[in-house]
């Protein structure tokens, strides 16, 4: 396969093929993403595609490749006749092929009608990775999602109510220590007034060359300390009002791995993080370089 510059996928694809739809991503300012600022934005041609497909073909075998993900980092903001017949070719290319997914910005998903995303799901594309990060108002600014909640929140319930699943993502302490309890409650209501099938939260590892770096570097962002953190996880995990989602916070900046389904493993996560909040002794993993993540 050809991928240019450094491509990024959520923890869940890593069986799925990467198919770079897009190059960077077209909104590229949110305030703690270093993922694509190397990178202008650009849509890759059919004939490209239709290259690295035929490349996968012979080096998986057509019969192994059942899911794809449409890197890099907004590839939903392609027209949706554009995604269709990306959708078409996958569907021609690899005979099991079963579904795609896709990141999905705010501005992506405002640009889709609920009808466009049943019909994107009908033809494949049926999972949806959101990074809302908050749902609290003030801290969104700061980060410059470029949209309020409440507009993030009208584009992700589309794809729930396409029927296609999503996947949102929440971003412990990027409030900092001042809105870190005005974070976790907003963020959970956010959620709650989403229902996506899953649902992560991430530890905010300021990565240099990034805004949001600058902002703890110049001491404007405090970062809650560990238990700071999983104080913020647990006042979120009480909050969520989810009517059956997944709930996993084990990535590799969490300080303590931890996740169940919900709303049955709620009381469960919420005293495991009650017994570990008070009790010094319990070691937490140490935050990432952020080279590492
Ligand atoms: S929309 Fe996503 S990929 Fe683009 S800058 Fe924001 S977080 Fe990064």
């Amino acid at each position: 396969m050809r991928y240019e510059g450094t491509v990024y996928r959520p923890p869940s694809e890593a069986h799925s093929l990467i198919l770079q739809a897009t190059i960077g991503c077209s909104y590229n300012r949110c305030t703690y993403c270093a993922m694509y600022i190397d990178k202008r934005f650009r849509q890759r041609s059919r004939e490209d595609l239709l290259t690295d497909m035929a490349m996968a073909r012979e080096s998986y075998g057509p019969g192994r490749i059942r899911r794809v993900f449409l890197a890099d980092g907004d590839a939903l903001i392609m027209r949706t006749p554009r995604l269709l017949e990306i959708l078409g070719d996958l569907r021609e290319q690899f005979p099991n092929f079963e579904r795609a997914s896709v990141y999905a910005s705010p501005q992506a998903l405002l640009s889709k009608s609920v009808e466009e995303i049943a019909e994107l799901k009908q033809a494949g594309l049926s999972v949806y990775y959101a990074g809302p990060e908050t749902g609290h108002p003030l801290v969104m600014e700061r980060i410059a999602k470029g949209v309020t909640p409440d507009e993030f929140a009208e584009g992700a319930r589309r794809v729930v109510e396409a029927g296609a699943k999503l996947s949102v993502i929440l971003l412990l302490g990027v409030g900092g220590t001042e809105l870190s309890q005005a974070h976790a409650v907003a963020s959970a209501r956010w959620v709650n007034a989403v229902q996506p099938r899953f649902v992560s939260t991430l530890t905010l590892v300021p990565v240099p060359g990034t805004p949001i770096h600058d902002d703890v570097e110049q001491g404007r962002l405090v970062l809650p300390d560990p238990r700071g953190i999983l104080r913020e996880l647990r006042t979120m995990v009480s909050h969520f009002e989810l009517d059956g989602a997944i709930f996993r916070s084990n990535h590799a900046s969490n300080a303590l791995p931890i996740g169940g389904t919900l709303p049955k493993d709620k009381n469960r996560i919420v005293a495991v993080l009650d017994s570990v909040i008070d009790d010094d002794s319990i070691p937490l993993r140490p935050p990432p370089s952020p080279h590492a993540l």
